[in-house]
Formats: C-alpha cells, structure tokens, sequence
C-alpha cells in the first residue's frame, strides 16, 4: 500500500488531475461493452491491433487479470465550451495520453509485469498495421479500458472516483495495474 500510494502521489505530480488506489477485484470485463464496441461508434472497431476485434479475448483478459490486486485510476479533467467542442476535447485527451505513455514507462521500470489501459485505441503509430502485419511495438502498445470489456463508470464508481464532473467538464479516464 505504502508503494501504491508513493505512485498516486507521483501520479498527481506528474499532470493528472486525479488519481487513486483501484481494487482489482472491482473490474469486471463485460460481453456488453465489447457489444457497444461493435456498434463503431469511435470509428475504430476492426481496424487496430489494440481494439476489438484484433485484440485480447475477454476469456484472455480475464486469466491475465486474475493476477493482479492492485492499480491506480488516473484521470485528466478540462474545461470545455459545450458538448460541441471537439478540439478543446482533443487537446485534453492528447494531454491525458502523453502523460499515460510517460507514466506508463516510469511503472514499467518499477514494476516489470504492470499493465496499462488506457483511454481511446493506440496511437503510437500514424498508421496500425492491423490487420495485414503484426503489430510494430507489442511491448507498448495499449488498448483502451472498454477494449477490454471494463464498464469505465463502474469502476469509477467502485473504487470513490468521479467519472462525471458536470456539463461542461470533460474526463479522460485510464488505469495501471501492477504486481
Ligand atoms: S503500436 Fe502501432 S501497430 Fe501496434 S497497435 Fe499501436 S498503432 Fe497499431
């Protein structure tokens, strides 16, 4: 716990708005989200190695997770307009993702088989490989928390996080979980 909260604090310095202990016990990966991934409406089903249907199987992400305890959620939290507002959107996710890629390199060097998920689908490459070639970095690559079947409010919910700070707040949610 002491080591979990050294990473929350780290975490909280190192540009996330919010970040707490997550209980693994408290993830469930759920058929019904990967459905809501099928319904394509980010645009990206079928068309990464990190997304659906290239990536884990819920069967697969399972077995990995039961070897894990304990994370932390981080979030980045911004102002926008109104619900239209998609470039102060973009701007905030891609803040929250440089630091996701940043952080996840510091926890890797600490713990070696941490994993990472992540907010939206890997955009470590301009252009995936899916689905012709084998993905180019397996090592970084990051599919997104509902990639993996998490319902992102539960877990917030679950672990006393907000997943919603009101009308004109956006919140880029993602999680690390370690040995
Ligand atoms: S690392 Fe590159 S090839 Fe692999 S999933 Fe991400 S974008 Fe695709």
């Amino acid at each position: 716990m002491k080591d979990i909260n050294e990473i929350i604090k780290k975490a909280k310095v190192y540009g996330f708005h919010e970040a707490t202990f997550l209980d693994v016990s408290t993830i469930k990966l759920m058929d019904e989200v990967r459905s809501m991934c099928e319904d394509n409406r980010c645009n990206k089903y079928n068309t990464n190695w990190s997304c659906p249907p290239g990536c884990i199987t819920l069967e697969e992400g399972r077995k990995k997770l039961s070897n894990y305890s304990k994370g932390i959620i981080v979030q980045t939290i911004g102002e926008v307009e109104d619900s239209l507002d998609f470039e102060t959107m973009m701007e905030i996710e891609e803040k929250h993702k440089r630091n996701f890629y940043e952080f996840y390199e510091i926890i890797k060097e600490r713990y070696e088989n941490s994993m990472a998920f992540g907010s939206g689908c890997c955009t470590i490459c301009p252009k995936c490989t899916y689905p012709n070639e084998p993905c180019r970095f397996p090592q970084k690559c990051v599919s997104s928390m509902e990639a993996y079947g998490m319902l992102v409010s539960d877990i917030c919910k679950s672990n006393n996080i907000k997943y919603y700070y009101g009308p004109n707040k956006i919140a880029y949610t993602s999680c690390f979980i370690i040995k």
